[in-house]
């Protein structure tokens, strides 16, 4: 039985997403905005929190840790790199770690950039990756400690993942996202397509996440540094994927 996935809008602009197991009953929490949605979607369930895994040290996606611990008796996932910055950890990770949860393997990728010891967690078997504000739909996470080489070679870690792993981001900023992917990449009809689809989602108040890695792999230009009509339109053929990556980083800074 593949992992049961929800997304769960918290605090403004949030996501926090579940993940349980039926036969075990296992439930892990991934990111805590704040604790009171993962509170009532769980309890709603007649699911147990056990678990809560953290990408990042960001308060907006560990502000509700405390809260949540006092309504669960959960195990705390995260980076070793982090462990000064985050809330006490029952379990460190790190880059190609391995762990199970319900029966599956959940692997650990190191996904600096945003910050320096951001990670993701891959459900390779069920087919998703929790990547907080390492790759989100349309864009990626703003380069706060790390370089561009390294969220770059993040990006690349992400990309290698099957095409139909469905990507979990950290944040519904895909409309604005959009907005800029299409300044840098303006004949892309897949991007088009999608930005439609996007609008009409937002339209009905539904999230844009998860995204399919293969759609991010189209219209993400972050992902698409490499891709000649890009380097075009940058002024930039034949350049380093990650100059072109840096970029495009720096002028959606700008926009
Ligand atoms: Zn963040
Ligand atoms: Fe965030």
């Amino acid at each position: 039985m593949p992992l049961e996935l929800v997304t769960l809008p918290a605090l403004s602009d949030n996501y926090t997403y579940l993940v349980h197991d039926s036969e075990s009953g296992a439930t892990a929490c991934i990111d805590v905005p704040e604790a009171q949605p993962i509170v009532d979607a769980v309890t709603q369930r007649g699911w147990t929190l056990t678990d809560i895994w953290l990408t990042h040290h960001h308060h907006d996606h560990i502000g509700g840790v405390d809260d949540l611990l006092k309504v669960f008796d959960a195990k705390v996932t995260g980076a070793t790199a982090d462990r000064h910055r985050l809330p006490t950890l029952n379990h460190e990770v790190g880059e190609g770690d391995r762990f199970e949860f319900g029966g599956e393997v959940i692997t650990v990728l190191d996904v600096s950039g945003h910050t320096v010891g951001h990670i993701a967690f891959v459900a390779s078997e069920s087919g998703f990756a929790l990547t907080g504000d390492s790759l989100m739909a349309l864009g990626c996470g703003r380069l706060f400690e790390g370089t561009a080489a390294q969220m770059w070679d993040s990006l690349q870690k992400l990309a290698a993942l099957k095409p139909d792993t469905l990507i979990c981001s950290g944040h519904e900023y895909t409309q604005s996202n959009a907005r800029f992917a299409i300044t840098v990449d303006p004949d892309n009809a897949d991007l088009k397509a999608r930005i439609a689809h996007v609008n009409s989602k937002r339209e009905r108040n539904e999230p844009t996440v998860p995204s399919k890695l293969s759609d991010e792999a189209a219209t993400n230009p972050f992902l698409r540094a490499a891709d000649p009509a890009i380097q075009a339109n940058l002024d930039m053929i034949g350049a380093e994927p990650v100059d072109v990556f840096a970029e495009i980083r720096a002028r959606k800074d700008r926009f």
